[in-house]
């Protein structure tokens, strides 16, 4: 999905502090993963020096600052908390580290100030993959950032962010506060003393930027592209290359041509990045990431600490934050894809039907083999997959059908469609 770094386009655009970024997001060096044959953006991928056992317990540091605050506070209702969230983005990064920045705000006006929450970029006091173990270890009572990154601790854990032809962003929220999912993840989440909540969505992703033109499954053979987790894993049994990059390098990178493709979330981040000028073909729909779920975590022994009213504002503004990240994205994206095309110098086009098909077929088999590997993957994903198959009938006569009535003119203005 989305890398937690910055790149250089970007950064000349001012969509964020880029000086900050550069000073606070460490260069992580990539090797290869003891998950998956290929290079991946697992955490364990990429800093395995720094993989430790969990300590489940709540460190000495953890509630600290918490405890000072309450040490002479009145009980109950009249109690003050001054907590941290860790991020897994840099400072102000478009969409979602705002978007973890207006949870903390909503949070901190929602209870009259009595829960104070600094937000923390990567790198500020940890890095971006050791949030998961800094929340359940209790140095940062929160964190924000996307569960899939947290693979190496529970395989299970990258499908609550999004699953290759998987659940869009309405499904993904319907099966995890109606179909189960949010109970999985959160009996997925305890053994590390950790509480998840959904806090975010981006909806539907691209499929990407191409250098060359995609016709046909064999089109991917030896397609070398910058794409993580499941997405890159389907791309490599299909015949193509995955490329993992920081997000800083994937303009450059694209540019210069060392890769022929790069996925990275949507007209609003990839024109931020300026992926437009590395590329001419940009493909849809994002088959890899259709609806990808961001987090809001928080250690177990913090969230016990709050009274039930506070514990009521985090959780309703989580789904404030859940709801307000989709709407952000949707109108941005809609605004940034009219200044792409009205500009005029990019290809937009829709995967052929026999690449959408073969991607699939690999999709299922790698799911399958996954869940074979893995009891707790298998459970979750046998809840996710059947709630895909309740939904799908039911979309395809709501959702679906709708937009296909309202825009019976096809796709938009100066799209392709590439069928051969
Ligand atoms: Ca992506």
């Amino acid at each position: 999905m989305f890398q937690p770094r910055m790149g250089a386009p970007a950064a000349r655009r001012g969509h964020f502090r880029a000086g900050a970024v550069m000073k606070t997001v460490p260069l992580l060096s990539i090797v290869p993963c003891d998950h998956c044959s290929n290079a991946c953006e697992h955490p364990g991928a990429i800093l395995p020096m720094k993989r430790r056992a969990f300590v489940t317990t709540l460190g000495a540091a953890g509630l600290a600052a918490c405890a000072a605050e309450q040490g002479d506070a009145p009980a109950g209702e009249q109690q003050r908390f001054s907590w941290r969230m860790v991020t897994t983005w840099p400072p102000n990064f478009p969409g979602l580290g705002t978007g973890a920045a207006n949870l903390a705000r909503l949070i901190g006006e929602a209870s009259g100030g009595r829960l104070r929450i600094q937000v923390l970029a990567a790198g500020e006091l940890v890095p971006a993959f050791e949030v998961f173990d800094t929340v359940s270890r209790g140095t940062a009572e929160m964190g924000h950032g996307a569960s899939y990154y947290w693979r190496s601790r529970s395989e299970a854990a990258q499908l609550f962010t999004s699953v290759p032809f998987g659940l869009n962003a309405q499904e993904m929220d319907a099966w995890l506060y109606y179909g189960g999912g949010l109970d999985l993840w959160r009996e997925v989440y305890a053994p590390f003393g950790v509480v998840p909540f959904p806090a975010g969505n981006t909806g539907v992703q691209m499929g990407g930027w191409f250098r060359r033109e995609i016709n046909s499954p064999a089109d991917l053979q030896g397609l070398r592209m910058r794409i993580p987790g499941l997405g890159g894993e389907v791309l490599r049994r299909a015949g193509g290359t995955p490329v993992t990059l920081p997000g800083s390098e994937i303009f450059t990178t694209l540019q210069r041509g060392g890769i022929e493709a790069a996925e990275w979330v949507g007209p609003y981040n990839d024109v931020a990045f300026g992926l437009h000028q590395a590329a001419r073909y940009y493909y849809y729909p994002g088959w890899q990431e259709p609806g990808p779920t961001l987090e809001c975590i928080v250690n177990q022994r913090a969230w016990a600490s709050l009274p039930a009213d506070l514990q009521a504002i985090v959780r309703i503004a989580c789904q404030a934050i859940n709801c307000d990240m989709l709407a952000e994205y949707a109108a941005r994206n809609a605004r940034a894809l009219r200044q792409l095309l009205d500009e005029g110098r990019i290809e937009l086009r829709r995967f052929p039907d026999s690449v959408l098909a073969r991607l699939r077929d690999v999709s299922e088999r790698l799911m399958a083999d996954l869940a074979e590997r893995d009891e707790v993957f298998a459970r979750v994903w046998a809840s996710q997959r059947d709630f895909r198959t309740l939904s799908a009938p039911w979309q395809a006569i709501s959702e679906q059908a709708v937009l296909e009535m309202r825009d019976s003119g096809g796709p938009p203005a100066g799209a392709t469609d590439a069928q051969p």
